[in-house]
């Protein structure tokens, strides 16, 4: 097995498109690493990005904020300006794993991993953020909720990296939040994973995104639920049509974690309660 640093995304995605063999790349390394060891993967190259200038740093503008791709959980939920602007983005990414995990998963790998139940990709989807994709000739810029077509299929082709997760500004009261259900305090797989981000005017939610975890083989996006939220006041009859719409919208697998029946149920419950965080976070008043 070969092991590369490259200096720059380009040349990241020449070595991997121009590999033969089995290449992968290398960001935390908390999923491929764990991949490795058991098995599952031979690579022939690994590209570890870690060591390209600045992608470890969160870049803040007046557009927004440009997280690249080796920039870890810890560092993410310790940037001020990132938590206040998208409080359920930060909170999505500090529950993956433990204290050691957080030093290193990141939300692109998080993203490339593609597990339906990846944490930060419901809560990356409702913020609009988008992923800056580099190939070995061309870059471009994709959203995040077209990334992921599958369990462990992404959109990349041959030799693109990501280099970057870019979340807009958010507009003046907005609110976000992520919520999961797992059967115990830690540690573990979403049963359910809920996000939803929302903006108020005058008290009343104007606009709103609905984004499912772990009960499909991506992350869902449901119209029906924002549509519950828009023009209420977070009332009971505008929250229990937002459950109805999120279990309406899911198509669970079936084990041991959770039957079909109790992760509808549950991603209901959650939708309901993180629709109510997120208004509090824009400010508005339950
Ligand atoms: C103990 C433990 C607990 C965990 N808990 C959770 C949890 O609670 N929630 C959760 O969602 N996940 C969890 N995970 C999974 C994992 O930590 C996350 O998916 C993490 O975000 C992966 O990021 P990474 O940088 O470590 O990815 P890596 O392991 O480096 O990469 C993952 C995959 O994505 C590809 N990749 C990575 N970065 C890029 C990029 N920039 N461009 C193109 N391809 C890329 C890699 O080639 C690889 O195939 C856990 C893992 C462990 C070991």
């Amino acid at each position: 097995m070969r092991y590369a640093t490259p200096a720059s995304a380009k040349e990241a995605a020449g070595l991997l498109s121009k590999e033969k063999g089995a290449a992968f790349l290398l960001a935390g390394g908390t999923d491929l690493l764990v991949k490795l060891k058991m098995g599952m993967v031979e690579p022939d190259l690994v590209v570890d990005i870690k060591r390209i200038p600045k992608i470890d740093e969160i870049q803040t503008s007046a557009k927004g904020f440009t997280i690249g791709a080796a920039v870890s959980g810890a560092v993410i939920g310790e940037h001020k300006g990132l938590r206040a602007a998208w409080p359920g983005v930060v909170e999505a990414a500090n529950l993956i794993g433990s204290d050691q995990i957080q030093g290193r998963a990141t939300l692109a790998g998080n993203l490339c991993n593609a597990s339906p139940a990846a944490d930060s990709v419901p809560a990356m989807i409702v913020a609009g953020a988008k992923a800056v994709i580099v190939g070995p000739n061309k870059k471009r810029t994709v959203p995040v909720e077209k990334v992921v077509e599958g369990p462990g299929k992404t959109c990349l082709t041959k030799g693109e990296v990501i280099e970057a997760i870019v979340l807009p500004k958010p507009e003046p009261r907005t609110g976000d939040a992520y919520m999961r259900f797992i059967p115990r305090t830690e540690m573990d797989i979403a049963v359910v994973g809920v996000a939803i981000s929302l903006k108020l005017e005058r008290g009343v939610v104007k606009k709103a995104k609905v984004a499912l975890g772990a009960v499909a083989p991506t992350a869902v996006v449901v119209p029906a639920a924002a549509r519950a939220l828009v023009g209420s006041k977070l009332d009971d009859a505008s929250l229990e049509k937002l459950a109805a719409a999120c279990s309406a919208a899911c198509n669970p697998i079936d084990d041991k974690r959770g039957t079909v029946e109790y992760r509808t149920r549950v991603a209901g419950v959650l939708a309901k309660r993180a629709a109510k965080l997120a208004f509090q976070r824009a400010g508005g008043a339950l």
